[in-house]
């Protein structure tokens, strides 16, 4: 073990395993680790640097917010926090335009806590139009802190440390009928992830999410659209639930929105969302730093600039038939949408094909043990893609038989 990664062990709390390499640098989707070995990172700090590593907007913006005011607190505000207010309104509203919205954002500082943020609102909705029931979904992930663990579904993650929150439900992810049984005028909120990626990117229909949002609008639920992996154009739009043509009551942000800095977003998008939290019912410290919110700002603007959301659509949708056009036979499926991309295994051997990928100068992740997943930057290139492509048969020819 290197020097680095038995100080991490005898310093760190080991809640997620031993780290698999100690990093140095990077630049674009490659990093270097503390031995001078070069990697093609493939899985983007889990779908987070959606600009890649050392973007210079991103270190520039930095450097000059950090150079004016790293922190101010919410009694006061700063203009890029109202300026990322400004420019989150208009792409989640990018879809039917003719409705009146009256989107509002508050900032945090992780996924979790954006979810944390849409779960206060779904309990107080429930509280003030006598509701109780909240929905999610089988598969679900929305995060580790108390509430957004309540909602996740995994009871491994979920059992240590219960009693969670009460009156949540899961209901079979991409079930209709599951799903119009569910529905009563006592559904406070339904939360899901337009693609379940935690569970091995696995993308719900547009039919479904219509009919969730036809549901919602039935009974009086709100429904929240977890897009804290998919959104930021890493699925060829701005956020994914875009694609269905659907508008939601709550949309969650996090991971690739601020380019690597720590940031969460809750966007209420109706008029009835919008109206729940009143002064007082909610808050942070941390939240709305305007060091992130300026991060946030050249991510959104270098996006755009350089015409990514279509990039990752394009090379995204390609490289997904690529890799089922490689008929491997350990490759049972390949699922996702732009930048999100899961490949199935024939076999449990995700852990060890992670293995042989990184000796062969590849980071990509195991997101279920017969799942590879990535989601890398969205500045990737078609021959970085291709030269992946071309690693995976015999990577995955190496990782065969190695239960890990
Ligand atoms: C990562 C993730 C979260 C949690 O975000 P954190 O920043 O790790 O708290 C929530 N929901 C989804 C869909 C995620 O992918």
């Amino acid at each position: 073990m290197s020097d680095l990664l038995s100080r991490y062990d005898s310093s760190m709390l080991n809640v997620f395993g031993a780290p698999k390499l100690a990093l140095t640098r990077g630049h674009g989707v490659w990093v270097e680790d503390e031995k001078g070995r070069t990697f093609m990172d493939l899985l983007g700090g889990i779908a987070v640097n959606v600009l890649g590593h050392a973007h210079p907007a991103i270190s520039d913006a930095i450097v000059t917010q950090s150079q004016k005011l790293i922190h101010v607190s919410n009694f006061f505000t700063t203009e890029q926090v109202v300026t990322l207010g400004e420019e989150l309104r208009s792409i989640v509203s990018l879809r039917r335009m003719s409705e009146p919205m009256d989107a509002r954002v508050f900032l945090s500082n992780s996924g979790t806590e954006a979810n944390e943020a849409a779960l206060k609102i779904v309990k107080a909705w429930a509280n003030t139009q006598g509701k109780r029931r909240i929905l999610a979904l089988t598969h679900a992930f929305h995060g580790r802190s108390i509430g957004a663990l309540s909602l996740t579904y995994k009871t491994q993650y979920r059992e240590p440390f219960a009693p969670l929150i009460p009156d949540i439900e899961w209901i079979p992810a991409g079930d209709e009928e599951a799903l119009e049984r569910a529905f009563d005028e006592g559904v406070a909120g339904l939360f899901l992830e337009p693609i379940q990626g935690e569970a091995g990117v696995i993308p719900l229909s547009y039919e479904y999410l219509r009919l969730a949002r036809s549901l919602c609008d039935t009974h009086g639920s709100l429904m929240v659209v977890d897009e804290i992996q998919t959104g930021m154009g890493r699925t060829g739009a701005w956020m994914a639930h875009h694609a269905a043509d659907i508008v939601p009551d709550v949309v969650t942000l996090a991971k690739g929105l601020g380019g690597g800095m720590p940031i969460g977003a809750t966007i209420t998008v109706t008029e009835r969302a919008t109206s729940v939290l009143t002064p007082g019912m909610h808050g942070t410290t941390f939240g709305g730093n305007p060091v992130c919110a300026a991060a946030a700002l050249a991510t959104i603007d270098t996006i755009r600039t350089d015409d990514l959301i279509n990039h990752a659509h394009v090379l995204g949708n390609n490289w997904i038939q690529a890799l089922r056009s490689l008929e491997h036979s350990l490759i049972a499926e390949v699922r996702g949408r732009g930048l999100l991309i899961g490949i199935e295994l024939a076999e449990p051997i995700a852990q060890a094909a992670v293995i042989k990928a990184q000796e062969n100068g590849f980071i990509i992740n195991a997101a279920t043990p017969t799942t590879l997943r990535l989601a890398p930057a969205l500045i990737i290139s078609e021959d970085e893609a291709e030269s992946f492509n071309s690693a995976l048969p015999e990577i995955l020819n190496d990782a065969k038989g190695q239960k890990l």
